[in-house]
């Protein structure tokens, strides 16, 4: 569903080139779920942004469901945002003001949708994430674990074949990490494509396929490999 090739990705800061990936080449299959690791600075979110298309490499090749990512215009590129990707992010990103549905039913806003339809939706998408209950509850009268299964509903209520999350679970706690897992787990049996970050082994485990990054270059690893 997806294939880096070669990519670079040099960041200019002043004066100075800092060159953060280096000959990336990436391979994902419609419905794998793969693990990407690496220590902190090696260029993990710097990779999912531009998987993600919120950010574009300085040199390479990305095709995305039998798309050139790099021939596209910006809004061709929001347009590939909005429809083909959601994503999750550690600190949820989720709108303060905003009720657990009025967050998840915001991606619906743009594309054109009426607000009865969006609030079924909605309704319909945090029912899958167990939160049919916290309907008008604002961010902070939910736990991290709660916040961040709206953050999911709210990537999936589009119904993209990606799913991108960035240490999904890096802010929870164990158990509430669990359920997150259980949920991407989910998803993917039911045919979305998972590419998650994570600093963790025990959560790396969960996927299908482990890909480390080091100093942003990529290598790959078997699940039995992957340790703590
Ligand atoms: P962490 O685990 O801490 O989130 P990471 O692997 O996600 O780390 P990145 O955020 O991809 O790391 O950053 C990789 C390198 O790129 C870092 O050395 C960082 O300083 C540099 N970098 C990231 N974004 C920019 C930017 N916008 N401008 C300049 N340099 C950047
Ligand atoms: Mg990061």
């Amino acid at each position: 569903i997806l294939e880096l090739n070669h990519i670079y990705k040099d960041y200019v800061q002043g004066s100075m080139v800092v060159p953060v990936l280096k000959d990336v080449t990436l391979h994902v299959e419609e419905g794998e779920y793969v693990a990407i690791m690496g220590p902190s600075g090696s260029g993990k979110s710097t990779l999912m942004n531009i998987v993600g298309c919120l950010d574009l490499p300085t040199k390479g090749e990305y095709k995305l469901d039998g798309v050139d990512v790099l021939l596209q215009k910006e809004n061709e590129l929001a347009d590939i945002r909005l429809n083909k990707i959601g994503f999750v992010f550690q600190t949820f990103q989720l709108l303060p003001r905003q009720t657990a549905l009025e967050n998840v039913a915001l991606p619906l806003i743009y594309a054109g949708i009426s607000k009865k339809e969006r609030n079924r939706l909605a309704a319909e998408a945090l029912d899958r994430v167990g939160l049919s209950d916290r309907l008008s509850f604002v961010p902070n009268q939910l736990s991290g674990g709660q916040k961040q299964r709206v953050a999911i509903a709210r990537a999936m209520v589009n119904k993209p074949k990606i799913l991108l999350a960035d240490e999904p679970t890096g802010a929870l706690d164990s158990k509430s990490g669990k359920q997150v897992m259980e949920l991407f787990a989910k998803l993917n049996e039911e045919g979305v494509t998972v590419i998650m970050i994570t600093h963790d082994g025990e959560i790396a485990r969960h996927a299908g396929r482990t890909v480390d990054i080091f100093d942003g270059e990529i290598s790959e690893r078997t699940q039995e490999e992957v340790t703590l």
